[in-house]
């Protein structure tokens, strides 16, 4: 028996038009437990309508209404914790803490926008010329998309979606056809926290659905979340049909190790930021940049932790590590494993001849050492849990090494040397800085974004540049003059 899992409209859950749907699996049984609709252009124009209709209204909200519905929404969410965790595992295959700690971050940015009133504080300016004041104001967009992956089914779309409504739109989310059930909860919850119908809607699907909501001329903005040839298409089209895009893609982040570093704690670090979720994070660590004497420690350390690493369904407790999203994903993972190791790096670890559940898209953790700047292994993004040591010789190779990738989400160093670490920090040509920690997500009040293939756009994701992306600003010049002062004038306003 497998369930249907539909869209969500006008406060409903509601069936689409297509007559097409997609498999979601559970990763750890290898089981289809669901069939999830994909939305025709229709049902997308629906949808779509309905939110705008509810857009229309719900930008009269008031600030204090709008933070009691994010309030109440905070509430639920947390009281759902272990009930929503239980889905996202059941369709991702992360382990049931982690699930939980996925929530629990998208929970931080509800926090943030409860404080809707004060973070929608404009300027004032009295007396700007004479008898002449300004102020600026920022109003909601209207309609509001977002289109999210499958490695955060919680949190991503909370990310978007807890500034966008604050600040007074209406947001349709477009989830990952891989675990959409995530999605028709928090609807649900919206519900329930009193928010009004249509201001929060889920259009399930695949491209036909993310190319209506493209180019609809009612969705004013979109937000997006995924691999990189999908974020700059996005990124493309959405900006060329007239709308404010921001996309955010891949990531192969470093972590640079210099030999002063206390190198048990890296090791540590390395392998919790590898091999959590399966590697399925755009913050893992994929490649550990081992400077100067650090590198043949480090990758000892490393390897001696591996064998300890518990492998299996993530709903059972003791689980470190679950399964991977899909079959097809766990292949292409261990593809890459064989062309490290026939491009010449060291497979100190082979995840692919590791003792696994029959059943499930599983594959054990890999370490490759010796790994070098032309290998696949290197340049690409591998999203699994594969861990490259590269060697360098000095911290000026490190750095060069990481600016030189395409990507950068997310970088750490791990060192003793408060300089060295400093010099990182302001050299480094990556969004998201870790000083002695490997996973460095900004907390609610500053925003998540990479540089260069990692972001398409201005505006990083979430507090205070989500809420600039979320409204657009007003300026008012405002003068209440005396008639008896009034004149006919040409000239060009002054100031003074
Ligand atoms: P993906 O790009 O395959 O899919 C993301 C979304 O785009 C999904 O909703 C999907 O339905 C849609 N989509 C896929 N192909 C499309 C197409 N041809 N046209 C229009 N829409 C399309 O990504 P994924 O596999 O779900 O997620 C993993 C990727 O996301 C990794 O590359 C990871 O680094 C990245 N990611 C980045 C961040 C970040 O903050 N930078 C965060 C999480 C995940």
């Amino acid at each position: 028996m497998t369930t249907r899992i539909s869209h969500w409209i006008d406060g409903a859950v509601a069936q689409g038009s297509s007559g097409r749907v997609g498999p979601v699996y559970n990763p750890a049984s290898g089981e289809q437990t669901g069939e999830v609709e994909l939305a025709s252009a229709d049902d997308v124009r629906t949808a779509v309508a309905s939110a705008a209709k509810a857009a229309a209204e719900w930008r009269n909200a008031s600030l204090s209404t709008r933070a009691a519905v994010l309030f109440a929404f905070r509430e639920l969410l947390h009281d759902s914790l272990d009930e929503l965790a239980d889905i996202v595992t059941s369709e991702h295959g992360k382990v049931h803490s982690d699930a939980v700690g996925e929530i629990s971050r998208g929970l931080e940015n509800v926090e943030y926008a409860t404080g809707v009133p004060n973070l929608l504080k404009g300027g004032f300016s009295e007396q700007a010329s004479s008898g002449v004041d300004v102020y600026s104001i920022r109003q909601p967009l209207g309609v509001v998309a977002g289109i999210t992956p499958f490695n955060f089914p919680v949190m991503v779309p909370l990310w978007m979606c807890a500034g966008a409504i604050a600040a007074g739109n209406a947001f349709v989310l477009k989830p990952s056809e891989k675990d959409p059930s995530a999605s028709l909860f928090l609807a649900r919850l919206w519900q329930r926290a009193g928010l009004p119908d249509g201001v929060f809607t889920v259009v399930q699907g695949d491209k036909e659905a993310v190319d209506t909501l493209l180019i609809h001329p009612d969705v004013s903005a979109l937000s997006f979340v995924g691999s990189t040839p999908i974020a700059r298409y996005i990124y493309e089209t959405g900006t060329a049909a007239g709308k404010r895009v921001q996309a955010l893609g891949g990531a192969k982040n470093h972590m640079v190790v210099l030999p002063d570093a206390d190198l048990e704690m890296a090791a540590d670090a390395a392998v919790s930021a590898a091999y959590g979720a399966a590697g399925e994070r755009c913050m893992s660590i994929s490649v550990v940049v081992a400077v100067g004497d650090s590198a043949d420690p480090l990758v000892e350390a490393i390897a001696r932790r591996l064998p300890d690493v518990t492998v299996g369904d993530g709903a059972k407790p003791d689980t470190q590590m679950g399964p991977l999203i899909t079959a097809a994903h766990r292949d292409k993972v261990a593809s890459y494993i064989a062309a490290g190791a026939d491009e010449g790096a060291t497979l100190v670890v082979d995840g692919r001849e590791a003792d696994l559940p029959a059943d499930g898209f599983f594959l054990g953790t890999t370490l490759l050492d010796h790994v070098r700047p032309t290998m696949s292994v290197y340049t690409d993004e591998i999203f699994g849990p594969v861990l490259s040591v590269v060697r360098v010789d000095t911290y000026d190779d490190a750095l060069e090494l990481v600016n030189s990738h395409e990507f950068g989400n997310g970088t750490a160093i791990f060192t003793r040397d408060g300089g060295a670490a400093r010099s990182f920090q302001y050299d480094v040509q990556v969004g998201m800085v870790g000083i002695n920690v490997p996973i460095p997500v900004p907390v609610a009040s500053y925003s998540f974004g990479g540089w260069k293939a990692s972001l398409f756009g201005d505006n990083h994701m979430y507090g205070p540049e989500g809420m600039a992306f979320y409204t657009r600003g007003k300026v008012v010049t405002s003068r209440w003059p005396d008639p008896a002062t009034s004149t006919v004038d040409l000239g060009f306003p002054r100031t003074r």
